[in-house]
């Protein structure tokens, strides 16, 4: 997807921009690219890709939610900053909070906000299932893209959201996941309040977005330890 393109679609998407939003994330593309080449962040480098596979792919999360209604936000497994990083540029007005298990990835991230100039950030290295036990209820939303299957990741993020915030999970195929998470839902609290597929466009592959309303605080024993997660998924 090239740079005109890209504005078209987020007219598309009714995604109001400046000169400087799209100047940041020319300065995103080339520090991801120089920081890729001395420690892994992402496989996708060829610019279009970028644009379309990182950047565009982050924004259709307002295909399922207004961000203009939204003050907090934590992304869980952002790796490069996907989609954090991208809604903070176009959404300056989020208090964006960054989780990463990754310390090389939480490093990449401090260079990229200093050098984006990016305010009301804060980017904190460690597993969301520890970090959840001090944060509970904490964010209008928590969104999470290709960090883990749907059963796990609702332990991993529902219990950062607020009592009616929400969830929202970026995924591609995710028919089998969504079938799956009945009682995840159940004992965490939570309800399916949409569910959005479409095709990206140019290479046509299927996104879904999952989201998530939170109708009470969960139980104090979740989330558990990853390895307990892991072993029996709610
Ligand atoms: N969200 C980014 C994207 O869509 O490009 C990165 C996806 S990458 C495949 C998954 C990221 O999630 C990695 O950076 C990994 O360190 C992080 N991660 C996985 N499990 C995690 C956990 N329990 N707590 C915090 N981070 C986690």
């Amino acid at each position: 997807m090239n740079e005109k393109v890209f504005i078209k679609e987020l007219e598309t998407l009714n995604i109001l921009y400046t000169k400087e939003m799209l100047e940041k994330l020319n300065v995103y593309y080339e520090t991801l690219i120089y920081w890729n080449a001395k420690i892994n962040i992402t496989a996708i480098t060829k610019k279009e890709d970028v644009y379309l596979k990182h950047f565009y792919d982050s924004l259709t999360i307002t295909k399922i939610i207004d961000l203009n209604k939204i003050a907090s936000l934590l992304d869980v497994g952002s790796g490069g900053g996907f989609p954090g990083i991208v809604l903070k540029i176009f959404y300056p007005h989020l208090k964006l909070d960054i989780i990463d298990a990754n310390n090389k990835k939480i490093l990449f991230l401090k260079k990229l906000v200093e050098k984006l100039n990016l305010k009301d950030v804060n980017l904190i290295h460690s597993r969301a299932e520890e970090y959840a036990l001090n944060n509970y209820d904490k964010y209008d939303l928590v969104t999470a893209r290709a960090v883990a299957n749907l059963n796990i990741l609702l332990e991993l993020c529902l219990p950062f959201v607020k009592k009616d915030g929400f969830f929202v999970s970026l995924k591609g195929e995710a028919k089998e996941e969504v079938s799956n998470i009945n009682n995840a839902l159940l004992v965490l609290n939570g309800k399916t309040e949409d569910i959005c597929e479409f095709n990206l466009p140019i290479e046509e592959s299927l996104r879904t977005l999952i989201k998530f309303k939170k109708i009470n605080s969960n139980p104090s024993k979740y989330p558990r330890r990853y390895d307990k997660i892991k072993k029996r998924p709610l």
